[in-house]
């Protein structure tokens, strides 16, 4: 690990004007960071430690939502029990990620900045335009077991490897910002991450000197929520595929399909167009086929993650007949 400056950050405004700086990265669980700092794949003079800072909270909205503070540790967050009674897709994503250890450090902004688990990019002696850009994919036409099927480019095929955040891309959460100028805005969860196209060294929208104050999730509607993972172990692994849904029946039709999908691309993916053709319709093999034909409609396999595609297809529809009730 390379020497680095450490400052501690009293205050969200004082945490921004230190993390503006350049070359420096805030810190919080550290459960990421520390990892890419002791295999030099991130290099910071500066370490702004966030801890004190606030936003460790879990509050109910005005409208009946959830706001979830940056700092939430995802063990508070997991079994808090608004989220364990409403959202339990959040508490079942939290929990099929990492370890008890790791999830009593890792919070919710920090969870939603993880990087990539791609082995060239944690392998500095290996191209990777995500960390040096411009030196090429080792992952094209190499070892690409765990990489994306959906939204890849030329430059880079890395999956997004969080569990909570798809979670979140489901329920349609809202990101909260704290700008460099000391202002705030909102961005949709669904349009945090990035897909790599041309600049894969970018992993979301966040600007210098920007930092998480927290998610917010709106009411809980009335629908079955399923969290599914599968992954080489039972335990400690990142997604092969996992899918989030959110489905609500009156009587036999479907009357709401809200759908996201890890380990499938750079992004937690959520494509609209699947709900939909779901939505209004009876449950059933033949219909969820068609839902996987929309979903995997432009997905490409590099060799070795060709399974990714029909391990999909068959995951989504084992998840809709639990959440339906259908027989598959
Ligand atoms: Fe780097 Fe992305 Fe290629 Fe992996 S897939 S080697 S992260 S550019």
């Amino acid at each position: 690990m390379r020497p680095f400056d450490y400052q501690r950050a009293e205050g969200m405004d004082h945490a921004g004007r230190l993390v503006a700086a350049e070359n420096a990265q805030p810190i919080a669980g550290g459960t990421n960071l520390l990892d890419l700092m002791k295999l030099q794949v991130e290099t910071p003079q500066a370490l702004v430690d966030i801890n004190r800072v606030g936003h460790a909270e879990i509050e109910d909205t005005d409208d009946g939502g959830l706001w979830i503070g940056t700092l939430a540790t995802n063990t508070a967050t997991a079994a808090h029990p608004r989220v364990r009674a409403d959202y339990p897709v959040l508490a079942r994503a939290i929990l099929a990620g990492a370890t008890q250890q790791l999830r009593n450090r890792a919070t919710t902004g920090g969870n939603l900045c993880q990087r990539t688990r791609c082995y060239y990019f944690t392998n500095i002696d290996q191209p990777c335009n995500k960390r040096e850009p411009g030196s090429g994919c080792g992952a094209i036409d190499g070892i690409a077991r765990l990489h994306a099927v959906l939204g890849t480019s030329d430059q880079c095929i890395a999956t997004y490897p969080g569990d909570m955040a798809v979670a979140l891309s489901a329920l349609a959460a809202t990101v909260h910002i704290a700008t460099a100028e000391g202002g705030t805005r909102t961005v949709p969860v669904r349009e945090f991450h990035r897909l790599p196209g041309d600049t894969p060294w970018k992993d979301n929208v966040l600007e210098p000197g920007e930092l998480i104050m927290g998610v917010t999730v709106p009411p809980p509607g009335e629908g079955k929520q399923i969290y599914r993972k599968v992954r080489e172990r039972s335990s400690y692994a990142f997604a092969l595929c996992s899918i989030a849904v959110i489905v609500e029946m009156d009587g036999d039709m479907i009357t709401r399909a809200d759908l996201a999908f890890g380990g499938l691309a750079h992004k937690p993916w959520h494509n609209p167009e699947v709900g939909e053709v779901l939505v209004g319709q009876k449950p059933g093999a033949a219909l969820f086929d068609k839902a996987a034909d929309v979903l995997l409609r432009d997905a490409r396999g590099y060799g070795e993650n060709d399974f990714k595609i029909p391990l999909a297809r068959r995951t989504l529809a084992a998840v809709l007949a639990e959440a339906t009730g259908a027989e598959l």
